[in-house]
């Protein structure tokens, strides 16, 4: 097949629209999506100056999406003295999987002239994940615990780095699977605080003075495009899945949404665009009334609703 805007031969096909596209408007039209997100969601703000620039963390696993966003990122803001990229790479303690990531990321950032972190649960905790999940003490998914200390790692570095916005790679699939089980769980409350924490444009988001806010600039891309723009522009990226990776819900979900995408062309951009229309008017509602009290942490002074944050209990625990 030729490509439907100059005739080349087509690297991809997308059913969604119908599109042919060769390796340079392919790379193109992922690139075009990335920076109209930008723009939609208001990420660089009218008051971003050169004399005071915008601290970016991008949480750069080493995978195809973060190493992706980290390269268009860059792309499109290195010659902009208004915006600073810094990557933030966290290792978990998972042998054979982490270290080869890490090198990805070291790699890129190398090639890219990018400030880049890691940073370590075995340094900043004393634990390391492959350890964690032959203990168990808590008897719960490896994912469970690991959430937990990669939020403190991202929190405190954020604020130690001073970073103004944290972003992620979450793809198309990934927000469209994370949407349908936020209905299916029927949590709309959950789906306000959502939008509030990384959807949306920035300006109409409620304020969350504790926390950085995050983005997910990538998350209008299919997972096979971002795949293959990491393939067509020869990224360092790490293919491997965690050894200790267990959401079997997000699985299912997963399967079944391969699925309607595959009878019903474009499902996963309705998902997302009902999803976060919907989450626009939830967070309206909820507004002003967390009903929560934060607190800090007496171990450690982190925010929590808790005496003891959720981090320091599973430390505690896992010491014992
Ligand atoms: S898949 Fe789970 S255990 Fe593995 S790195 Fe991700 S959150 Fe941690
Ligand atoms: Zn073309
Ligand atoms: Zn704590």
């Amino acid at each position: 097949m030729d490509c439907n805007r100059c005739g080349e031969e087509a690297v991809m096909h997308a059913a969604y629209s119908g599109q042919h596209l060769c390796a340079d408007h392919f790379r193109e039209s992922v690139e075009k999506r990335v920076r109209r997100r930008i723009r939609r969601d208001d990420l660089v703000p009218q008051d971003a100056t050169p004399e005071n620039p915008e601290t970016w963390v991008i949480g750069l696993s080493g995978g195809k999406d973060s190493v992706v966003l980290t390269k268009i990122l860059h792309d499109t803001f290195a010659e902009d003295p208004r915006i600073e990229l810094v990557g933030l790479t966290i290792h978990e303690g998972i042998d054979g999987y982490r270290d080869k990531s890490v090198d990805a990321c070291v790699a890129l950032t190398e090639r890219l002239s990018i400030h880049h972190e890691v940073v370590g649960y075995e340094e900043e905790f004393g634990i390391r994940m492959d350890d964690v999940v032959e203990d168990d003490p808590e008897n719960m998914a490896a994912c469970a615990y690991c959430g937990v200390f990669r939020r403190d790692v991202l929190s405190r570095y954020a604020d130690d780095l001073e970073a103004d916005l944290l972003l992620t790679g979450h793809n198309l699939d990934d927000e469209a699977q994370t949407a349908l089980m936020n209905f299916l769980e029927g949590d709309v409350e959950q789906i306000a605080k959502h939008f509030d924490a990384s959807l949306g444009p920035l300006s109409e988001r409620e304020e969350q003075d504790e926390f950085v806010p995050r983005a997910k600039p990538l998350r209008d891309v299919p997972e096979k495009e971002v795949a293959l723009y990491a393939h067509v522009e020869d990224l360092p990226a790490h293919i491997t899945e965690c050894p200790h990776a267990s959401e079997a819900y997000r699985g299912e979900i997963q399967q079944l949404l391969y699925e309607l995408e595959e009878n019903h062309p474009g499902t996963r951009h309705s998902i997302i665009a009902g999803y976060e229309e919907l989450a626009s008017i939830a967070t309206e509602e909820y507004s002003g009334d967390d009903g929560v009290d934060l607190q800090e942490c007496t171990q450690c002074g982190s925010t929590t609703t808790r005496e003891i944050c959720r981090k320091c209990s599973l430390l505690e625990s896992l010491a014992e």
